[in-house]
């Protein structure tokens, strides 16, 4: 391999490694350097592999309610061992597609440690690419002409010691050969409510214990406490405006943990603490110090097109601190990669951004949430539809939950978009198309809905923005 190239990506997930396809049909040379495997938290330690042990967790439940429709199951085994292997086959099908699709587009991978290096023999400006490889051999260097930083991120862990016994974060837990009887998970936001329901339904003994005075704090407050509810009947304990006193941390046959709700200290045990409490950019040790790229927050600055202060090397994905989400990472990448190609590429815009949670029930969002909108003071109307009314999802057996839409009382404009319950997460395109087009709710009530069909429920909700709800 050549070692000069048009792009070079440090990282290969979602990220880095959907910008090198697109750098790779806009005919630049391309390489990426990834330190473990093609496809990066996301494959490997997050969306995947958390998503199939949700679906198995789902079908558990299912099963075990399948009297409900009529089938009667006698006898119910979970095979866990079957549960993570099922995870990791999805994962090496995926990861074999993902290193294809680096042959088809004539990618070339290096596997180590790239870090940027300042102005050197080999360039006169910071990024040559100086790579470290694990088996010893000596480090390569790659020179570009522009690097991408797609570095991603890893699990904050406060001043918890990760024993991946006792305590764990989502990437030990993801590696559990057994389920625990109990467990503490310490943040309810994303990852934390995932993991509850997930467990929950696995018959684990869940606590979830969340610092904020709702669970998802980013979500609707109406939603948040929806999804609290249905947790709550499946025998979830949630704590919310708890702060948590790692101090108090002690291992024994159990851990034990205290924390302070209203100034009253309450002690919590179970057989394991996952901490789910944010997730930190991973800039350290890339070579930044070597560069003028500037840190804020302990994320990359960039401009809206990602470009660092240095304007050759940009900077996308969980490491620039925008919402930290597989789709985001890979549009950023794209409009980094169609700049640099010399595009003008359209920017993102956070309120045109989908955002899930694949618990049961499911919750998806796009733009502001009520309260937001009214900070942010717009004179809002809220039209919203419960599934109880949609023929689809009793028929599904899931009408828990609704459909809110939030509008400019002003002009019309579509402010956000809510919903929780079921397949909300298929559902939320729709609203994010109407955002995209930027649609007004009687463009989306007069949009023929199929029937039966869960989307209805969309059609409704724009309808009660007005008052005009037709089975509601
Ligand atoms: P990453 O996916 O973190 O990839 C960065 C890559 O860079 C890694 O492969 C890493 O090994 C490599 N790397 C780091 N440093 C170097 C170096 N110096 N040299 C070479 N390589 C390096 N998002 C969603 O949208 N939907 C979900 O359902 C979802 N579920 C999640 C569940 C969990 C449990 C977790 C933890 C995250 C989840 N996310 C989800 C978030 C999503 O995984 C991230 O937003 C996404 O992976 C970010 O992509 P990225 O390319 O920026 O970084
Ligand atoms: P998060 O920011 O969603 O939630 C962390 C939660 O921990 C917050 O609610 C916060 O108030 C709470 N917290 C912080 N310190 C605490 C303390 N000391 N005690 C108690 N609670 C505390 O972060 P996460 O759940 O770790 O997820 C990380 C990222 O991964 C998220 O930004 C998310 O975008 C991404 N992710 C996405 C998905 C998805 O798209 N379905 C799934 C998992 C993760």
């Amino acid at each position: 391999m050549s070692n000069e190239y048009d792009l070079v990506i440090l990282g290969g997930g979602p990220g880095g490694y959907v910008a090198a396809i697109r750098a790779s049909q806009l005919d630049l040379k391309v390489a990426i350097v990834e330190k473990e495997k093609l496809g990066g938290t996301c494959l490997h330690k997050g969306c995947i592999p958390s998503k199939a042990l949700l679906r198995s967790a789902e079908v558990y439940r299912q099963t075990k309610e399948a009297n409900s429709y009529g089938i009667d199951v006698n006898e119910l085994t979970l095979n866990f061992s079957k549960v993570q292997n099922r995870k990791e086959d999805i994962i090496n099908r995926l990861h074999q597609g993902v290193q294809g699709l680096m042959k088809k587009g004539k990618i070339d991978v290096y596997n180590g440690i790239g870090r940027i290096l300042g102005p050197s023999i080999f360039s006169p400006i910071p990024g040559t690419i100086s790579i470290e490889h694990e088996n010893g051999e000596e480090n390569t260097m790659l020179i570009p002409k522009n690097v991408l930083i797609a570095t991603g991120s890893k699990p904050r862990t406060l001043d918890f010691d990760i024993d991946g016994t006792y305590v764990l974060t989502s990437d030990e837990a993801l590696k559990m050969e057994e389920l625990p009887n109990s467990i503490i998970i310490v943040g309810g936001g994303v990852i934390g409510i995932e993991w509850a329901s997930m467990l929950v339904d696995f018959g684990v003994n869940v606590t979830v214990l969340e610092y904020a005075d709702q669970i998802l704090p980013t979500e609707d407050k109406d939603i948040a406490k929806e999804v609290e509810s249905q947790l709550k009947q499946r025998g979830v304990t949630v704590k919310t405006g708890i702060k948590v006193l790692s101090e108090t941390l002690s291992k024994d046959e159990q851990v034990k943990i205290s924390g302070e709700i209203k100034d009253k200290e309450q002690t919590f045990q179970a057989d394991k603490i996952l901490l789910s409490v944010g997730r930190e950019a991973n800039i350290d040790n890339i070579g930044l110090q070597n560069t003028s790229i500037e840190v804020k927050d302990n994320y990359i600055i960039t401009n809206e097109y990602y470009q660092t202060k240095e304007s050759h090397i940009y900077a996308i994905g969980d490491v620039v601190g925008s919402a930290q989400l597989a789709h985001v990472a890979s549009h950023e990448g794209i409009v980094a990669v169609e700049h640099i190609a010399g595009k003008d590429p359209l920017t993102l815009k956070d309120d045109e951004i989908p955002s899930c949670i694949y618990s049961h029930p499911e919750v998806a969002s796009i733009g502001f949430t009520e309260e937001e909108a009214k900070e942010q003071g717009f004179d809002v109307k809220v039209g919203k539809f419960s599934f109880q009314g949609n023929g689809k999802a009793l028929v599904y057996g899931e009408s828990n939950g609704f459909v809110k839409i939030i509008a400019n009382k002003k002009n019309d404009d579509l402010l956000g978009i809510h919903m929780v319950g079921p397949q909300v997460t298929e559902l939320i395109s729709e609203a994010t198309l109407a955002k995209f087009v930027d649609a007004i709710p009687w463009e989306i009530s007069n949009t023929i809905h199929p029937h039966p069909s869960l989307s209805e429920a969309i059609g409704e909700a724009a309808l009660a923005v007005d008052g005009f709800q037709l089975h509601g």
